[in-house]
């Protein structure tokens, strides 16, 4: 089973139903379930500001997909949350981000991990840390606690 953590934010139609529907859809994935969540936490937008402050979690999954697999998976539900890519980091009801795959790293089109940015969010951190222990270590960049 690979372990992955991921991200979910939403800041539009009622954030909290589309984030904990979100995990209920990533739960019901074949061979694939939740094993820990974060709490909830409320952040400013990254980007342009005229919009909705944003409702992020994360959480940690055991899963048999591959990495390019379970990305299909989370864009499809994504997409039955009518997510619309209208701008860059423009509002959205759901946004399923890869941060973590295993320890493994992924430079490709489609898919990097770890993600890119996760070490500058703290609305990705702090709930990142309530899942993992002290000496957490992200691939590539090292111990979690100095980016917090
Ligand atoms: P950011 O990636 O800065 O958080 P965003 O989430 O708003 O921005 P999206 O529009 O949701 O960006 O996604 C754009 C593309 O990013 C996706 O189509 C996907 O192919 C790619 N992508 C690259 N790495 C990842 C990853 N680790 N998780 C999810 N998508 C990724
Ligand atoms: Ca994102
Ligand atoms: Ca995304």
């Amino acid at each position: 089973m690979n372990i992955v953590f991921i991200a979910l934010g939403s800041n539009l139609h009622n954030p909290i139903y589309h984030l904990e529907k979100g995990i209920r859809q990533i739960n019901h994935l074949p061979n694939t379930s939740i094993i820990k969540r974060s709490s909830l936490y409320k952040s400013e937008p990254v980007g342009p500001k005229n919009q909705p402050n944003y409702i992020n979690s994360v959480i940690k999954i055991k899963t048999k997909y591959e990495p390019i697999e379970l990305l299909d998976l989370l864009q499809d539900i994504e997409n039955k949350h009518h997510r619309k890519r209208i701008k860059k980091w423009g509002p959205r009801t759901l946004d399923l981000d890869i941060l973590l795959f295993n320890n493994i790293e992924i430079n490709s089109d489609r898919l990097i991990v770890p993600h890119p940015e996760m070490i500058n969010r703290d609305f990705v951190l702090i709930p990142l840390s309530e899942l993992t222990n002290y000496n957490f270590t992200i691939p590539k960049y090292g111990k979690l606690t100095k980016y917090i």
